[in-house]
């Protein structure tokens, strides 16, 4: 069981991830105003933190880089999920320090797969996205060359 912190404005999706997570064994809390999500955070002390990037108020760009710059925070690792499908929309969220990128609508089985390797600290570490770029199709299957990262906390 994780604790994973959902910042999403969008109630279907608030309850569509909750309640995927909650079926995956995982504690999910949700924050819907992302002005309060940093704190939340803090509070609730996720091993994850999945967030939407088009939020009001402070966008999921500017939370990702808050919590990077968190003492307590900047090893969690982050989860974007957004309708942005530019391959320039990617690269920024990726150089902000989000460790993985799922586009909606989200396909269940690959939203599931990319929440199990960041908790399994599988993901490739945040600021290398210049080589990362080539790893598009991850999502296959899940028997890929998993690096040998030591970077699981
Ligand atoms: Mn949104």
């Amino acid at each position: 069981m994780a604790k994973i912190l959902i910042v999403e404005d969008n109630a279907l999706n608030i309850k569509l991830f909750c309640d995927l997570l909650a079926a995956h064994g995982h504690q999910p809390e949700a924050v819907t105003d992302s002005r309060n999500a940093l704190a939340a955070a803090r509070e609730f002390g996720p091993d994850l933190v999945i967030t939407d990037i088009q939020l009001p108020h402070v966008s999921g760009l500017d939370l990702i880089r808050l919590i990077r710059k968190d003492d307590q925070l900047a090893k969690v690792p982050i989860m974007a999920v957004t309708a942005y499908s530019a391959r320039g929309d990617e690269e920024r969220i990726r150089a902000a320090g989000a460790q993985a990128y799922v586009s909606k609508p989200i396909s269940v089985v690959r939203f599931a797969q990319t929440v199990d390797e960041l908790l399994q600290g599988e993901a490739e570490p945040a600021g290398e996205s210049e080589a990362g770029l080539a790893t598009e199709d991850d999502g296959g299957g899940g028997g890929g060359p998993s690096e040998a990262g030591g970077e699981e906390a």
